[in-house]
């Protein structure tokens, strides 16, 4: 089950407060501003700094 816009529409990056987007098929979701990629394990969003990767 892929996560729903409502979820979507709630979740904000942990370190600027921003949305962000779907990547990586549906497997992590990337901060607009900081760039940080947050995994998604098992549909559930990983949303901690230390979890993320930086991406361009
Ligand atoms: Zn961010």
């Amino acid at each position: 089950m892929a996560l729903s816009e409502d979820l979507l529409n709630i979740l904000v990056c942990p370190v600027c407060r921003e949305p962000m987007d779907l990547v990586w098929e549906g497997k992590g979701l990337k901060c607009r501003v900081c760039k940080r990629v947050y995994p998604i394990q098992d549909d559930v969003p990983i949303m901690l700094r230390d979890a993320a990767k930086v991406e361009e």
